[in-house]
């Protein structure tokens, strides 16, 4: 609604699939499906941005050797559910190793009449990548005694795990998958953007976050350089090398290998972390995660605006 009402209304159309595009010296055509008629539809422009993630079909027609998503073993369980606050009642708790854990927070208000809140949770488990998933069960809701019996004995005085999952209504599987970082993002008019450019592992909570850092370099790229293969070029040499060296980065599990540290020191058992871990090694880990990601709290603040405020964009050619 935000986009027609800046645009226009027509600006948005909905149940289109982008097959595939040409391009020319001065265009591009990027013909799509019309899901609602059965018919095929050719669309010519300066430019053609292709945000149409994980199996992106513009990625696809560039790399066409690529081949499907890389699994690495990692499969997610998501839901929510009703549950007690912990600590401050706003805690992020991230419990277990680098094969099994479970990552809980809360994303509601705690109702003062029954003293609960609602509860986002994500229950992980590694299996030998060469045993395959089954591809059709990805990203829709399963029986959550798929892995609940892992998670059995995970009944702490501050936590019941198997009875928070047990009060979900649905729960979620997601394999965790990502690509190897693609050359290049940019066929001369042609880009990508978000998960079509650099599905990662989403261990540092930076996928969507990470598209919508694309999406604002690009428009300041568009501002400065109009509706050109400048533009796109612009946006690329901003980001491509850094964020594909954090595809990488996230194979070896982002801000969550700190769980392996400790695990690796004490096997999960200690009377006090401090004595396991110091807190200025867990800060100076996370500080070099968040410079990594571009998440370090005092450089993003103190950073100017990417876009300035009120830009608008002049078409150019
Ligand atoms: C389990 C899990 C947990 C995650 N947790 C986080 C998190 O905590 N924080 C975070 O920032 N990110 C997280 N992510 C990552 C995040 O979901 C993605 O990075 C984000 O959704 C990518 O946005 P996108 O717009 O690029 O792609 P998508 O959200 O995949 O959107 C792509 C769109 O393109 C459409 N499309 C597909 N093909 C075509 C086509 N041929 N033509 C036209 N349209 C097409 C699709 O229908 C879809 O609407 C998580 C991901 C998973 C799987």
């Amino acid at each position: 609604d935000a986009v027609r009402e800046r645009c226009g209304s027509d600006s948005v159309i909905e149940a289109h699939r982008l097959l595939t595009y040409e391009q020319t010296a001065d265009s591009v055509t990027a013909t799509f499906e019309d899901r609602g008629a059965d018919r095929t539809v050719t669309v010519e422009g300066p430019l053609l941005v292709a945000a149409d993630g994980l199996h992106s079909a513009a990625r696809r027609q560039r790399f066409p050797d690529e081949g499907p998503p890389l699994w690495g073993g990692a499969v997610l369980w998501r839901g929510t559910a009703l549950g007690r606050p912990i600590r401050t009642g706003a805690s992020f708790t991230l419990v277990g190793n680098l094969e099994q854990r479970f990552v809980h927070y809360p994303i509601g208000p705690v109702d003062p009449a029954t003293g609960l809140q609602r509860q986002n949770f994500i229950a992980e488990l590694t299996f030998d990548p060469a045993q395959g998933w089954d591809a059709a069960s990805w990203n829709q809701t399963v029986d959550p005694e798929i892995f609940l019996p892992a998670f059995a004995d995970w009944d702490f005085d501050w936590l019941d795990i198997p009875a928070l999952v047990g009060r979900a209504k649905q729960v979620w599987e997601y394999p965790m998958v990502d690509r190897d970082p693609a050359p290049t993002w940019v066929d001369s008019r042609v880009a990508l953007l978000g998960d079509a450019a650099h599905v990662m592992y989403p261990v540092g909570s930076n996928g969507a976050s990470q598209a919508i850092v694309d999406a604002r370099v690009l428009g300041a790229s568009l501002v400065e350089h109009g509706l050109t293969p400048d533009a796109l070029a612009a946006y690329q040499d901003r980001l491509h090398e850094d964020i594909s060296a954090l595809v990488l980065r996230n194979r070896e599990a982002g801000p969550v290998a700190i769980l392996g540290t400790v695990d690796e020191r004490c096997g999960g058992v200690f009377e006090d972390i401090d004595d396991v871990i110091p807190r200025a090694e867990v800060e100076s880990f996370m500080a070099r995660y968040k410079a990594a990601a571009g998440f370090a709290i005092e450089t993003l603040n103190a950073a100017p605006r990417t876009l300035p405020e009120g830009a608008t964009l002049t078409p150019r050619s």
